[in-house]
């Protein structure tokens, strides 16, 4: 079984987890200048590697609360978990460039 490590609680069994999406999406802040493919790029597209992914997690079975994660593809090996508004690792912001 797969273990996860929430940052508040730390290592749990997969199952107490829901994966929430790809992570370090900010929502645009002039959505009334947007055309519509920059809308539906921002509500629809995702990157969707083979390799190292930033994700969003709950632990929907534990304390409730949300949290990043950087996972890899194949392999579904956790590099690491940090909490929203931390500083991510060195290695995601190279992701999110
Ligand atoms: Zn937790």
């Amino acid at each position: 079984m797969l273990e996860i490590r929430c940052p508040w609680c730390g290592p749990r069994a997969e199952i107490e987890f829901v994966y929430g999406g790809e992570g370090g999406l900010a929502r645009p802040l002039n959505t009334e200048e947007l055309t519509d493919e920059q809308w539906g790029d921002y509500l629809f597209m995702r990157s969707n590697p083979k390799g190292l992914h930033h994700e969003q997690w709950r632990h929907a079975s534990g304390c409730g609360r949300w949290f990043n994660a950087l996972r890899h593809t194949v392999t579904y090996a956790f590099q690491g978990t940090w909490k929203i508004g931390e500083a991510p690792p060195t290695m995601v912001a190279e992701l999110n460039k």
